[in-house]
């Protein structure tokens, strides 16, 4: 039976869990004896659910069904690697700092799910609380933090609203004696931070694995066969996959796979990249954006400058990016952070990203009786894991949306109830 929460669901395979003493009891066996975090299953001709996209959506969607809704029978395709898309290739942001309804219950629902995430998978996924803030560089800057600070507050959500000093006392390496770009002051939110993208797609598949999920790598879904307005199965490179409901959680595939079901969706695929330095000693404490420009820097635990910028301004389905983006980031950076100039630059790389018309994400049915869908999450994505997991696993569950994920239906583009955050209109590349 689909529908309902059951009770938790009970580890279906033995898993060894991680532990001091495990680590310790494995050492003397030169560690032989771990077992898999997962396995490496055949596919089956049919599941109850199948998940399109073995990224952190996916897998979050997975291990919940299993976890909360005791749906077991689910297997997440994937043409690639776990957390080879997306996922794997974030700047990790984390942060709930939202202004409008649809939006701001839902990312603090899911920045609490992180902050017992590590617990919960018994798996370290490095959550890091190390605040996020936002610049302001000018005084109307300084009023729409200020509006969204208190709109957060009023929603339960912590925010600090700092003044130049603040700024200063929070951040010194940043340029106070800047004339172009002047700090006026900024919004923290304490409680936001960073994880560790690669560990939270192999938590979530650890988990999801042990409550009996099948994870299928090397598996692309090249059709979506269906009977009316139903979808029955799925075809892969893998074969045929017959199924009783079907998610797709893809990130900038959204397109394309809506197109396998007959769907015109609201999205468009544009790439953005991201950038990381050689290691420093730790110099960025905090999660900073600039205010003036779109850049965002934060450390790595191995000191490397993570940080990263604007889409590169055209649709496209490939994972690199081109060269004007990269000038512009980094002098954007220096402006910033003059200090960082001479520090040498590692490594670029693409993401493809789905952008929606109002820059807010879509989780929910379709027009199909049982097609969910879980996509346009744009460049933030990531902080939203396992929040729309939880929440995706539950509307396939039930067959209907949570109100966390209720005004982030697909409808609102036919009914023009927009959910949109920055005020940019229908300009994807722009949210
Ligand atoms: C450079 C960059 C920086 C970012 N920074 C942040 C940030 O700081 N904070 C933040 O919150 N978000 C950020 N994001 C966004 C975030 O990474 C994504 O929104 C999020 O990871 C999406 O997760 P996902 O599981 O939906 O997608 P993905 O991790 O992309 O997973 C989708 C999977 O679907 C698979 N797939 C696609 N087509 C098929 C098919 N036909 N068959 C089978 N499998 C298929 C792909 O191979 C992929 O593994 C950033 C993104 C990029 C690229």
């Amino acid at each position: 039976m689909l529908a309902g929460v059951a009770p938790p669901a009970r580890t279906s395979r033995r898993m060894s869990r991680y532990s001091a003493l495990a680590l310790v009891r494995n050492a003397f066996s030169g560690h032989k004896d771990w077992t898999p975090a997962w396995r490496d299953p055949a596919p089956k001709q049919r599941y109850d659910v199948v998940i399109v996209g073995g990224g952190g959506h996916g897998l979050a969607t997975a291990y919940y069904l299993a976890k909360l809704h005791g749906i077991t029978n689910v297997a997440v395709l994937e043409k690639g690697w776990l957390g080879g898309g997306n996922t794997g290739r974030n700047t990790t942001i984390v942060r709930s700092n939202y202004l409008l309804d649809g939006n701001a219950p839902f990312y603090e629902h899911s920045l609490k799910l992180w902050e017992g995430l590590s617990a919960d998978l018994n798996y370290n996924v490095m959550f890091s609380q190390r605040g996020v803030l936002n610049l302001a560089h000018s005084d109307s800057q300084v009023d729409a933090y200020a509006r969204r600070g208190n709109a957060m507050r009023l929603n339960g959500i912590d925010s600090d609203l700092l003044d130049r000093e603040g700024v200063r006392r929070f951040c010194p390496e940043l340029a106070f004696d800047d004339a172009r770009f002047p700090i006026y002051g900024g919004l923290l939110q304490r409680r936001g931070g960073t994880a560790r993208h690669d560990a939270v797609a192999w938590g979530l598949a650890r988990g999801a694995d042990s409550l009996g999920v099948d994870l299928i790598q090397n598996c692309e879904v090249t059709g979506i066969r269906r009977e009316g307005d139903r979808v029955v199965g799925v075809e892969t490179s893998r074969g045929f996959i017959a199924c009783g409901k079907l998610g797709l959680a893809v990130a900038g595939n959204t397109g394309r796979l809506g197109a396998m079901a007959g769907l015109r969706l609201p999205i468009e695929s544009h790439v953005l990249q991201a950038f990381v330095s050689e290691g420093l000693k730790p110099l960025v404490d905090h999660v900073i954006t600039f205010g003036a420009g779109h850049f965002y820097i934060s450390q790595s635990d191995k000191g490397g400058l993570v940080f990263g910028g604007d889409l590169d301004g055209y649709n496209s389905y490939a994972q690199r990016g081109n060269l004007p983006v990269i000038e512009e980031v980094v002098s954007i950076g220096i402006s910033m952070m003059p200090c960082i100039s001479r520090t040498r630059l590692l490594r670029h790389w693409g993401g493809v990203m789905d952008m929606t018309m109002d820059g807010s994400p879509i989780i929910g049915k379709t027009p199909l009786a049982n097609l969910y869908l879980n996509g346009g999450w744009c460049y933030g994505g990531f902080k939203a894991t396992p929040g729309s997991g939880w929440v995706f696993a539950w509307t396939i569950a039930n067959d209907r949306p949570h109100e966390l994920n209720a005004k982030l239906d697909l409808d609102r583009f036919r009914a023009g109830r927009m959910v949109d955050e920055s005020g940019h209109g229908p300009q994807p590349n722009l949210h």
